[in-house]
């Protein structure tokens, strides 16, 4: 994976389980989607682009 190319700025994520994670807590997938409809609180929310790291 090119994972420098695919660095999205401004987006901080500690999920570091997840295969787009980088060390210092950057996301590279390049585009992610955020989910869901209807949420009262961030703890609803979810990022779906998240991929269990093997
Ligand atoms: S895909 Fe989602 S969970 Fe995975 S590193 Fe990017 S923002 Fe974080």
């Amino acid at each position: 994976m090119d994972t420098a190319s695919k660095i999205i700025k401004g987006i901080t994520c500690e999920v570091n389980t997840c295969e787009y994670h980088t060390q210092d807590n950057q996301c590279a997938a390049g585009n992610i989607k955020v989910t869901h409809y209807g949420a009262d609180t961030k703890e609803q929310t979810d990022c779906s682009t998240f991929k269990k790291k093997l």
